[in-house]
């Protein structure tokens, strides 16, 4: 074995301490955030595929911290790992549901899509708090959509076929996110009875690369109709794929092209009768 150093091992000790140190400040960050209301939700529209009209909202988590407004790929993380993630999704459901409350009386077809981590999704409390969370805000379950992503799937099938059995009971509908990424297999798709498949942006990117390898979005649309499940294509940012992914018989579209998430002010005015944005 290479032999260390005296002066190695300090290296790395203090390298240590200072990720630590590092984890401790951010972890100190989320928890002061939560109580200065610095987590606000941002929305992205999801469209019809044939008409191009707003039937969804994604929800998606901004941290405005220092400044600037951090993106949830450098928090959701570290406030799962520090049992922080529900404190923060509390306080970004809170507002969601008081904006959509609003946006349903306008139009009372429209889903809230919401991200919810399986940390959550496998509390007891879950749902039970989240169903009365919805109440609160006098918001129908069959307007409300959750996303869990398929990579965390992995652990627990069984617990999370009867938290899934119950949240649909409820009428909320549920859908895989992110899918193509983990490693779900067919018959574990059908075991878990989704009711909304999203095919990663990196497969729909892909349909316009230029390349050979076979258009694994397309494959994935195919499967989802055979399987009878409502596809959406996520990461949609040209004209081409969204007309591919149409064609193919994909429902929903999100993207780029048709827009980036917004905050609610500016959600607000794209709420109306005439759903066309
Ligand atoms: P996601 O659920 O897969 O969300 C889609 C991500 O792709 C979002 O990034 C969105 O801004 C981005 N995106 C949308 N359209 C396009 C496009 O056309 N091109 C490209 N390049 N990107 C696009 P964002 O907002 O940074 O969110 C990252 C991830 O953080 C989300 O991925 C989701 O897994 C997670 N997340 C967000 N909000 C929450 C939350 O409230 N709770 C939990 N547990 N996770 C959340
Ligand atoms: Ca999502
Ligand atoms: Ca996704
Ligand atoms: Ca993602």
């Amino acid at each position: 074995a290479k032999k260390v150093s005296k002066s190695d091992y300090e290296f790395y000790s203090i390298e240590l301490d200072q990720a630590a140190e590092l984890r401790i400040a951010q972890e100190a960050a989320i928890v002061s955030g939560v109580k200065e209301n610095e987590f606000i939700p941002y929305y992205q529209p999801v469209v019809n595929a044939q008409s191009y009209s707003l039937e969804k909202l994604e929800m998606l988590a901004r941290w405005h911290h220092k400044g600037v407004l951090q993106s949830p790929d450098s928090f959701i993380n570290i406030a799962e790992e520090a049992n922080l993630i529900e404190k923060v999704s509390n306080q970004l459901l809170n507002q969601a549901f008081s904006d959509f409350s609003g946006w349903i009386k306008k139009m009372p077809t429209l889903i809230l899509s919401v991200n919810i981590s399986v940390l959550q999704l496998v509390e007891p409390k879950f749902v039970k708090a989240f169903t009365t969370f919805l109440k609160e805000y006098s918001i129908p379950p069959n307007n409300i959509e959750i996303e869990i992503t398929e990579s965390s799937l992995v652990s627990n099938i069984e617990a999370m076929k009867q938290t899934l059995f119950e949240v649909q009971q409820c009428g909320i509908k549920v859908a895989i996110d992110d899918f193509g990424t983990g490693y779900s297999s067919l018959s574990y798709l059908k075991y878990l009875n989704f009711d909304t498949i999203k095919v990663d942006q990196k497969f729909v990117a892909e349909l316009t690369q230029g390349r050979t390898k076979g258009e694994l979005a397309i494959v994935i649309v195919n499967m989802a109709k055979s399987l009878h499940v409502n596809c959406v294509a996520e990461g949609v940012e040209t004209a081409e794929q969204a007309t591919k992914l149409a064609q193919a018989g994909c429902q929903q579209l999100q993207g780029y092209y048709f827009s980036r998430p917004k905050s609610a002010q500016d959600i607000d005015p794209i709420i109306k009768v005439d759903q066309s944005i």
